[in-house]
């Protein structure tokens, strides 16, 4: 949905600088990210936004944010660092690639990304294409599969904290987790806010004083 307000267009769309998930309404000037809102329709976060996700504007337009390859110019440490474009980025990669691949075999190569999100079939798929096995994302190891692991082997399907009907938690255990930092998938951070609010009891299980 998009509609007209100061000349900006305004898109329905969902916060991801943590895994939460706000509503939120975009507005875009000439292609320029200028200001995010919470979303009043979300039936989830109902308007509400935390700091982050308000101040995402910022992260989007900070000048130091990275936008186009770097190469590294001298030693490595030195900080120095040039702009070239993509093609010679990507020729440079697939060249030491090839190189690789004859010298050692393609599973001499492993490939290790961040979090897993939308984007890691093509991580998997490109080392598909490489012809090596090894690939890795964070996720899968110690996060979200053994979560849904544990869930599908103990209650049979992936179960998430039920904040949103009408039988809000009684007691609810924060293990390795601050949900003043950042949520889970399916959790943000004013609705274990309004729970606590409510009675529940919070546990906290940390190596870290939260
Ligand atoms: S709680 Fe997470 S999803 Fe919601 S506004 Fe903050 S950073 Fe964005």
């Amino acid at each position: 949905m998009t509609t007209k307000s100061d000349k900006a267009q305004v898109y329905k769309s969902i916060c991801r600088v943590c895994h939460g998930g706000c509503g939120v309404l975009v507005s875009v000037k000439e292609g320029r990210l200028v200001k995010v809102k919470g979303d009043p329709s979300s039936p989830m976060s109902q308007g509400w936004m935390c700091v982050k996700g308000l101040n995402s504007p910022e992260i989007a337009n900070h000048p130091d944010r990275l936008t186009h390859p770097l190469k590294r110019k001298g030693e490595r440490g030195g900080g120095q660092w040039e702009k070239i474009s993509w093609d010679e980025v990507l020729g440079d990669i697939a060249a030491k690639l090839d190189k690789f691949r004859a010298e050692s075999g393609a599973e001499s190569i492993a490939l290790g990304q961040g979090t897993g999100r939308h984007h890691f079939m093509h991580t998997v798929r490109f080392a598909n294409a490489l012809g090596t096995p090894n690939w890795y994302e964070p996720g899968l190891a110690q996060c979200f599969i053994p979560r849904i692991s544990v869930c599908n082997l103990t209650y049979g399907g992936f179960v998430v904290g039920d904040y949103y009907s009408d039988t809000p938690p009684k007691c609810i255990l924060f293990w390795g987790h601050n949900p003043l930092v950042s949520g889970p998938d399916g959790e943000i951070s004013i609705s274990v806010k309004r729970a606590l609010d409510k009675g529940a009891i919070g546990i906290a299980i940390d190596p870290r004083r939260s």
